[in-house]
């Protein structure tokens, strides 16, 4: 990111001399919480990722950002609310000065929620009165933009992106207002790229005036990482900001990190590898199609698995044979027409149940068989992977692709971990992720 004008407001810039970290994210599902991970140790930061609500009370030594990831975009919004509550009071609690709540680029939401009752419930207790709450899903590194208020994947419009089919939270409306605004009665206002391009005080300045015509929340135009960067130096002070990954790098730069990326990254745990993909999004599916070519995959079909049959027993078996000569891929993975054929077998759902507990299941045997390396496609399905593993902290390290690192998990067996949301890197992902340069 480039420096800052001049003219616009200063930042303090002793905030990385306190052993307190500064910031601390709320993030709505693992490979998420693993994004934002990942933008923020290429920002030079130290960083800890844990697993469900953190017990803090001894506080992480060195670390600038702790980066907590719950299992709550699907959950009901009380559920949501509730731990997101306690999360944000954990961070908090350990001195942590400014919260962030992350969702999905793509601001992947059920009907019900949950972004705004999250946001609700944070902004009431932790925002400063009269001061907007910033609502920037954008990501142009993961090419999600956001213009005029209308949110983009790559150059479709959201709504006409591979999310309109998601098993869970399909997006079938682009405007980022108009999604917020039926999830909250908090007014809903924005700020568009002209306001942004004019620097970081114009952008203040136009909180405050919407601040003080009593709008709660305000969506940001975000084209470029220099949106990212003058939005950074604008909610520097906001006690709560929540989006995407993208602003945390912005805020990352806004607070002058004096921390050097380091030059040799600890080395990750290595050993037998493989692979859980429960996503069915159209870039996990182009990764097993790549893979499939080279190395040995398994199907586990939920209808089987409720059908009564040992689909587990079987992926382990297969796991037991293969894992020994390289990399595997153990996938629910399908295409919509399959996974809408199961959903209605089965129920949405108890299919995303299923799915997801034999998913954990196998992941649970194949690190019992000395499994040391793996990733896990999906970010619901990585929520029940990591939770029936028993993780509950990990060390953040290099990226593999923009928006997933490499996580040495803090719980024995030591594991490299890769939780990687299902739209999230390049189709040869899959073979490429072990490189021991990473
Ligand atoms: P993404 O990161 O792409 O959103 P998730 O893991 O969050 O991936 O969501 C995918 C959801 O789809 C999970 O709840 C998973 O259990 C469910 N799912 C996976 N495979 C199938 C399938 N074959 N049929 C129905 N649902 C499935």
């Amino acid at each position: 990111m480039t420096s800052l004008p001049e003219e616009e407001p200063a930042m303090p810039n002793n905030h990385m001399k306190s052993d307190v970290p500064w910031l601390g994210v709320i993030a709505d599902d693992y490979t998420g919480a693993s994004d934002v991970a990942g933008t923020l140790v290429d920002a030079g930061m130290r960083v800890v990722q844990t697993f469900g609500i953190p017990d803090l009370t001894v506080p992480p030594q060195d670390v600038d950002c702790i980066v907590v990831s719950l299992k709550t975009r699907s959950v009901s919004p009380g559920e949501a609310v509730e731990e997101s509550l306690a999360a944000a009071r954990a961070l908090r609690s350990c001195g942590v000065r400014q919260l962030y709540f992350k969702y999905c680029s793509t601001f992947d939401s059920t009907s019900e929620g949950n972004i705004g009752p999250v946001a609700d419930a944070l902004r009431e207790e932790f925002a400063a009165a009269g001061q907007v709450t910033v609502v920037a899903p954008g990501t142009p590194a993961l090419r999600r933009t956001v213009y005029n208020g209308v949110l983009f994947a790559g150059t479709d419009l959201l709504q006409e992106s591979s999310m309109r089919h998601h098993p869970l939270t399909p997006m079938s409306d682009s405007n980022v207002p108009r999604l917020l605004q039926a999830q909250t009665t908090t007014p809903v206002g924005h700020v568009g790229y002209s306001t942004i391009e004019a620097g970081a005080a114009a952008v203040r300045s136009q909180f405050q005036n919407l601040g003080d015509d009593a709008t709660g929340y305000v969506v940001v135009d975000t084209l470029t990482d220099r949106h990212l960067e003058v939005l950074g130096a604008a909610v520097f002070d906001h006690a709560l900001v929540t989006g995407g990954s993208g602003l945390v790098g912005g805020l990352a730069a806004a607070r002058r990190s004096s921390v050097p990326p380091k030059s040799t990254p600890a080395a990750r745990p290595t050993g037998p590898a493989a692979i859980i993909a429960g996503s069915c999004s159209e870039m996990t599916n182009a990764q097993i199609a790549t893979f499939r070519q080279l190395r040995p995959c398994f199907l586990v079909d939920p209808v089987a698995v409720a059908e009564g049959r040992d689909v587990i027993a079987q992926a382990l078996n297969f796991a037991r044979e293969n894992l020994p000569r390289g990399p595997i891929l153990i996938h629910s993975t399908a295409s919509p027409e399959d996974v809408i054929r199961t959903q209605r077998k089965l129920g949405k759902v108890r299919a995303a149940a299923i799915t997801e507990d034999s998913l954990a299941a196998i992941a649970e045997g194949l690190v019992g068989m000395g499994c040391r390396q793996l990733i896990v496609a999906g970010g619901e399905t990585s929520g029940a992977v990591v939770r029936r593993l028993g993780v509950t902290t990990a060390h953040v390290g290099k990226q593999a692709s923009p928006g997933v690192p490499w996580l040495t998990t803090q719980t024995a067996p030591s594991l490299s971990l890769l939780l990687k949301s299902g739209n999230l890197g390049g189709p040869t992902l899959f073979l490429d992720a072990w490189d021991d340069n990473l």
